[in-house]
């Protein structure tokens, strides 16, 4: 560990500084370490596609010119895998921001329920052999002062997440109310679950419970790390509740914007209701 100054017991200013620094020096060593990790996590994940990628090259290389399956499936693979270092780095590289820049929170009017119908819908749209429910209780003028697109990342998340690790009951439940503070989103799903232990990790970036179904189905281990830090940034929780081989449940619990509505949120004309 770092050098520290000698703990001074006084009720001095020196003592006080003293501790101050100590104090400094702590969260310092801290930073490191979790810089260090970050890039330990990083050549981690991208030595395995690249082995891979190796791998058919050499195949090519030996079978590949004369033998025309070979061929199409190393370039399949090679391809597959090239996508999948593509993807990583591009969420690698949204985290770092995230990380360092902080993340660039934007407070303007959204609209909760807009933005949840339009998230259910793209997720409907990929996986056509889910059922997708919505069950929302809000009001249609109800609110959050946040960036709208961070509110779909947190949603579409949440939502990727419960298909992905479904398992034989195809049926993810969004539901959604509100008090007079906070716009409550949960997404539920009745698929693997994950244990008590694996609970306190899922946030962490590259956390995965079962590596080879996370990779099978695209996973990184960063989704849920992005969304945690997204709903901090703006005052709000993400917790979890689940039970193995049941089903889990993803509550995110905004604050709500309860300020007078912004004059493009108004209700237009002809508007129905
Ligand atoms: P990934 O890209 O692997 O899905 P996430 O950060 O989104 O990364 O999730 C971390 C891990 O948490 C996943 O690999 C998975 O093991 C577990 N997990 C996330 N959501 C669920 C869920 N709805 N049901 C079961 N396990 C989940």
């Amino acid at each position: 560990s770092t050098a520290r100054i000698p703990q001074l017991s006084g009720n001095d200013e020196i003592s006080d500084l003293a501790r101050q620094f100590n104090g400094m020096l702590d969260q310092i060593q801290q930073y490191i370490e979790q810089q260090k990790q970050f890039v330990g996590d990083v050549s981690h994940e991208l030595r395995t596609p690249i082995a891979v990628i190796q791998g058919h090259l050499q195949l090519l290389n030996r079978w590949g010119k004369d033998d025309p399956e070979v061929l199409a499936e190393s370039l399949a693979a090679a391809t597959q895998e090239t996508a999948r270092m593509n993807n990583l780095i591009e969420e690698m590289l949204q985290l770092t921001r995230a990380e360092q820049v902080e993340i660039k929170t934007v407070h303007e009017q959204t609209n909760v329920q807009a933005v949840i119908s339009q998230s259910v819908d793209n997720i409907q749209m990929l996986h056509q052999d889910f059922a997708i429910q919505a069950d929302v209780e809000l009001a249609p003028q109800t609110f959050v002062r946040m960036n709208r697109n961070h509110l779909e990342q947190i949603i579409i998340i949440l939502l990727d997440n419960a298909v992905k690790y479904s398992a034989a009951r195809k049926e993810v439940l969004l539901s959604a109310d509100s008090d007079q503070q906070h716009v409550n989103i949960v997404v539920q799903d009745f698929g693997l679950g994950i244990s008590p232990q694996d609970q306190q990790r899922i946030f962490d970036r590259f956390y995965r419970v079962d590596k080879a179904r996370s990779r099978e189905r695209g996973g990184n281990g960063l989704g849920l790390s992005i969304a945690f830090r997204l709903v901090k940034a703006y005052g709000g929780t993400l917790t979890v509740e689940s039970v193995v081989d049941s089903g889990s449940q993803f509550k995110v619990s905004l604050p709500r914007d309860n300020g007078p509505i912004s004059p493009e949120n108004l209700p237009h004309q002809d508007d129905q209701s």
